[in-house]
């Protein structure tokens, strides 16, 4: 099969062709559909903190079709349609069985998405519905890591929400904090302060977000590189209820301490591996509750699904281009830069 492979840090991917998968025991081969570059695949490449390497085929957030199954796989059969669950888990601990596959202890992230086939366990797959297509298989898991961080949020309704970073995952906060009922709900642009020292917000690039933003159901958008605090606090009318940190670059825990209001709430769903500073006797003094989300319940898998079963088209807006295996490892460099997209889907 053809897959794009990992040659090692702060290398470019690369189309290789590697031996089929053959299922041993318990095994489902998957032949993807879809796949979604995430940001975590990207950081996958640039920093050792997440354990890959040369060799490695990345990709956790895939759909495709079944077709082939292990000695006493039971529940599935070729021909079904699944969006695989990335969290690699045992399927039978306490754990898994109350849902919490993030909590197995034997627990790891699924890869291999970035391929023509993908070997997966029964107990990760979902079947597709009729209604559901393998791209709406393949947004998922970042559906679900947002639902994920609203419901660990204690977001009520009528709340005024502040979500920091404009990607999948920031705007697929929108969508459910709005669904939840929030009344306020304000997305604001982070330039990477890294990359992009001088804070400038390309115009050409805000405006595709803050379309995207508002398609996703947040009621506004702001990207002020000079004055993004009180931006912010404009566009809500005020300080927010629950900041959601979904970037992950540090000196953004205490942007949030100031942009929150007394006894708020800080979500944090950004992955940052680097360490961060920031000023506890400012969030002392306002009571700020600091939470963390990671991961998400097969419950919340489910009911991503569920929503876009239903007829939710909100979150389509996020796939901003499909490519094929050989264009991907061209458009993964072009994604470390800001770009006009959000979510790219691979279609092997
Ligand atoms: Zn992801
Ligand atoms: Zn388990």
């Amino acid at each position: 099969m053809r897959a794009v492979v990992m040659q090692g840090l702060h290398q470019p991917l690369k189309v290789e062709t590697l031996p089929d998968p053959t299922p041993e025991a318990g095994d489902v081969v998957v032949r993807v559909g879809r796949c979604g570059i995430c940001g975590s695949d990207l950081h996958m490449t640039e920093d050792a903190a997440y354990g890959r390497g040369a060799g490695d085929v990345l990709g956790h957030e895939f759909a495709g079709e079944v077709v082939a199954l292990g000695r006493g796989v039971e529940g599935l059969a070729t021909g079904d349609l699944v969006s695989v669950i990335p969290l690699a888990s045992c399927g039978a601990c306490a754990s898994c069985l109350a849902g919490e596959p993030a909590w197995c202890e034997h627990f790891g992230l699924q890869g291999g998405g970035y391929a023509e086939y993908a070997v997966t366990r029964p107990n990760q797959c979902v079947i597709l519905p009729q209604s559901a297509s393998l791209a709406d298989g393949a947004i998922i898991e970042p559906l679900a890591v947002a639902l994920h961080g609203v419901n660990m949020s204690g977001l009520r309704t009528g709340g005024r929400v502040l979500i920091l970073g404009a990607g999948p995952i920031g705007l697929a906060v929108a969508f459910w904090a709005r669904r939840a009922g929030a009344a306020k709900v304000v997305v604001q642009d982070i330039a990477d302060h890294q990359r992009d020292r001088a804070r400038v917000v390309v115009q050409d690039i805000a405006d595709h977000q803050r379309d995207r933003a508002l398609a996703m159901g947040a009621s506004g958008f702001v990207a002020d590189a000079a004055d993004p605090v009180g931006a912010a606090e404009r566009a809500l009318g005020g300080k927010a209820d629950i900041v959601f940190e979904c970037v992950g670059v540090p000196g953004l825990i205490a942007q949030a301490v100031n942009q929150v209001r007394n006894r708020g709430t800080i979500l944090l769903l950004g992955l940052c591996t680097r360490p961060d500073t920031f000023n506890s006797f400012a969030m002392l003094s306002k009571e700020v509750r600091l939470i963390t989300s990671a991961f998400f319940t097969r419950q919340e898998y489910e009911a991503a699904l569920d929503a876009l079963d239903a007829g939710a088209a909100e979150p389509r807006h996020l796939v901003t281009g499909t490519i094929t295996l050989d264009a991907t490892p061209e458009r993964f460099e072009a994604l470390r830069r800001r770009t006009h997209d959000c979510k790219v889907l691979i279609a092997p």
